[in-house]
């Protein structure tokens, strides 16, 4: 049985992976669980699971909670991280939106629990630091994002010297058919209407501005030791080929599925087994066909920033991801535009003194900075 905390579990990743330890009772046990402040559904989740403590991000619904809860509740960072450490669990799922999920993974890390990791924005953040750890204790660090899942099982019993490419697909995102001058008129209310992946609002304009598929291309470096010119993204809009890694005597082996979460999801959490599945089966005939074809750079230039970012190294990703999590945010709120994303990235990019080989502190130093120097722009107007 593996006994699992879950970080982020009232968001859309935490849910999907309560709903599969729902489903397998005799393998699965909650130990701890976090929320950013949805104490309504963490109370909910509490009764149904009966973890051992939880840590709520706010403090003051970290109180509120306290009062009509009988299980141990910590709150703020500190919290986070107590639930990431908890001695009863053997997993960290963390599902947390945001470089708010370098520290807890690190520090789950050096206290030996393996990690189903879909905050990428940690492995953009502090890669390097994040994967040295993994090696050092000698955990597992499980991917739940289906194109590094597809990418997982491609590599599985293969030798990582063999491989010549690794293709990363992408549905194109919310906007995928829009000129320039529709970008620029474009909301937020437009990115979350119809996605083709049901996912959590960040990451669904991340994938409209292609930001999200740049992040997975530099995850894609880091969890695979690929190097950036080895890995290559591919505008796949059926979302039924989820990424694929070619060998060096031309053979490509592919995952297909169903664009469901859930499949990587519950992957993840039954590694190195396989789970039955009640969802839809794949039905070719009724997808009729795929299709594929290169991604803009031009048009969606914020994956031509996360190749540089990644390229470059050091410090670079870091800022990347801190400007964008502002931006998407202010955009999230209608305080920007779309297109003021990339601007802002651009922006915070080329004025950052890279620093090669940072300390953790360095990288979180750098972090904080740039997320507040990029809401000074957005709130003090300043041209972007
Ligand atoms: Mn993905």
């Amino acid at each position: 049985m593996k006994k699992l905390s879950i970080l982020g579990s009232t968001g859309s990743i935490g849910t999907q992976a309560l709903e599969i330890v729902k489903q397998y009772p005799d393998e699965f046990k909650i130990i701890g669980l976090t929320t950013n402040k949805n104490i309504e559904l963490l109370k909910n989740q509490i009764n149904q699971f009966k973890p051992q403590a939880v840590a709520v991000m706010d403090n003051e619904k970290a109180d509120l909670l306290k009062r009509d809860i009988d299980v141990n509740v910590y709150s703020g960072m500190e919290g986070i991280i107590k639930i990431a450490t908890l001695d009863g669990a053997d997993t960290v799922v963390n599902s947390l939106v945001g470089s708010v999920g370098v520290k807890p993974t690190i520090e789950a890390i050096k206290n030996k629990k393996n990690i189903a990791l879909a905050n990428k924005e940690t492995l953009v953040t502090a890669g390097s630091i994040v994967m040295e750890e993994v090696k050092k204790n000698n955990v597992n660090m499980m991917p739940i994002d289906s194109e590094h899942s597809a990418i997982f099982q491609c590599l599985n019993g293969e030798n990582v010297y063999d491989v010549s490419r690794i293709i990363i697909t992408c549905s194109g995102g919310a906007f995928k058919n829009l000129t320039k001058q529709q970008l620029e008129k474009v909301t937020a209310e437009d990115a979350l209407k119809h996605p083709t992946w049901n996912m959590g609002s960040k990451i669904t304009i991340d994938s409209a501005a292609l930001m999200n598929k740049g992040f997975e291309v530099i995850e894609a470096h880091y969890l695979y030791d690929m190097p950036y010119e080895k890995i290559e993204v591919v505008i796949h809009p059926q979302s039924i080929i989820h990424s694929l890694v070619e060998f060096k005597d031309n053979s490509v082996i592919a995952q297909f599925g169903n664009p469901d979460m859930k499949i990587p999801i519950q992957y993840a959490l039954s590694y190195p087994k396989r789970f039955d599945s009640n969802l839809k089966k794949l039905d070719l005939p009724e997808v009729k066909n795929l299709s594929f074809s290169k991604p803009d750079f031009e048009l969606f230039p914020c994956l031509k920033y996360a190749y540089d970012a990644g390229i470059a190294g050091g410090t670079l990703p870091a800022v990347l991801n801190a400007a964008n999590e502002i931006a998407v945010y202010a955009f999230l709120g209608n305080k920007i535009k779309f297109l003021d994303i990339p601007k802002l990235v651009n922006k915070m990019m080329a004025e950052h003194k890279i620093i090669k080989n940072p300390t953790l502190n360095q990288i979180l130093d750098v972090d904080e900075k740039v997320k507040k120097e990029t809401k000074r722009i957005i709130e003090n107007n300043i041209g972007i």
